[in-house]
């Protein structure tokens, strides 16, 4: 039986065929295994991403772009507000972090910064974590700024990168996520703080498995700390988000994925998903990877146009939505439903099927009672 490291090795290199010769991986950054931890039965994504194929480039050279991503100017001016936040040692970050969640320990004077640099990702977990060890037993306050960790996610390692951890006086840690969306009058858009805490929750699970390390285990505080600028204006104000409820979401999820292993186990030799390939070899081999669409996919994956255009074809109900698809218990399809409303198919007990025929008895009746005037109109509008 091939050693752990063997079958590491094989993997790795299995992965790099799957995501072409000489592409380099991209890296499953927090945002995108919060995205993976909310679709959990897909794959199809769990393969792409645990490759670190570039979802993007691939949505695009299969004709279906995804419309992910930050301008330019975005991203500048999120980059110029990030700096602004930890300028003079983090001072400012470290006072907010007093203030929103800890307002009993010692102000924070003169925070320490420590130089995290490290030869590769492997180099920088390990002295991120050596740094988080050393301050939490000097005590004081500490701004780790960009540490690296890392969280294994079905099988494979994902490093990850807060834009900052703090360290408390009482060897508490707390997760920072500096967003350049506004907060306006103390509140910012329910949708992008919610997924800020999704993202901020894979960080809190990353950085407990370096807390149960070391003895005592330091307390990662579930509390992280939100800062965005304020109003208008380029000033920083902070707010505290509980994110003990994503955790646990994401936690229970991330332990529900498919082994990358099992899943490149299943593909055909030769399957490549390199941008670079035409888009009729590209599609077969997507299409090789089954895939669970659902609505919800828009705002969270680069494929979701391609998904949905082919979930559409295949008539399958998920299209319609996670909600629908439940009720409809074991139909898949919108040809299934149809044959079991019109008592074509499907077992009578079945609560769907029942529920579906009395819906199309309704709908019959109501037509009826109309008279042909309404059945034209109805018709007319919806054939
Ligand atoms: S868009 Fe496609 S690949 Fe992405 S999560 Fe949805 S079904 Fe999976």
């Amino acid at each position: 039986m091939p050693s752990p490291r063997t079958r590491g090795t094989a993997l790795r290199q299995r992965l790099a065929e799957l995501r072409g010769a000489g592409t380099a991986a991209r890296a499953l950054d927090a945002r995108a295994l919060a995205a993976l931890a909310a679709n959990p039965g897909c794959r199809r994504r769990a393969i792409l991403d645990g490759a670190g194929v570039d979802k993007a480039a691939l949505a695009g050279a299969l004709g279906a772009p995804s419309v992910f991503g930050q301008s330019q100017f975005a991203l500048t001016r999120g980059n110029a507000f990030e700096a602004k936040v930890k300028a003079d040692g983090g001072a400012e970050l470290l006072r907010l972090v007093h203030e929103r969640l800890d307002p009993r320990a010692e102000p924070p004077r003169d925070g320490t910064v420590p130089d995290l640099s490290a030869q590769g990702p492997e180099g920088r977990v390990a002295r991120t974590a050596l740094a988080l060890r050393e301050a939490t037993e000097a005590g004081g306050w500490t701004l780790l700024d960009h540490p690296l960790l890392a969280l294994e996610v079905a099988g494979s390692p994902a490093f990850l990168e807060p834009d900052a951890v703090v360290v408390h006086p009482d060897g508490g840690w707390t997760v920072v996520e500096i967003k350049s969306f506004p907060m306006l009058d103390g509140s910012a858009d329910p949708a992008k703080v919610g997924a800020a805490a999704r993202q901020s929750a894979v960080y809190v699970l990353a950085l407990e498995e370096v807390a149960a390390r070391l003895d005592p285990a330091p307390r990662v505080r579930h509390r992280v700390l939100l800062v965005c600028p304020k109003d208008f204006s380029n000033l920083p104000t902070a707010s505290a988000v509980d994110v003990r409820k994503q955790r646990a979401v994401t936690a229970r999820q991330l332990t529900r994925l498919t082994r990358i292993q099992d899943i490149a186990d299943t593909l055909p030799e030769g399957v490549c998903f390199s941008p670079e390939l035409p888009a009729g070899e590209l599609t077969a081999a997507v299409e090789a990877v089954p895939a669970t669409y659902a609505p919800e996919c828009l705002a969270a994956c680069e494929l979701a146009f391609h998904c949905r255009s082919r979930s559409r074809a295949q008539g399958a109900v998920t299209a319609l939505g996670r909600s629908v698809r439940a009720e409809l218990g074991g139909l898949g399809t919108v040809d299934d439903v149809l044959a079991a409303a019109h008592g074509e198919a499907g077992d009578p007990d079945d609560p769907a099927v029942a529920a579906l025929r009395r819906a199309a008895a309704l709908r019959a009746e109501a037509l009826e009672t109309a008279g042909p005037a309404a059945v034209a109109a109805r018709e007319a509008v919806c054939p």
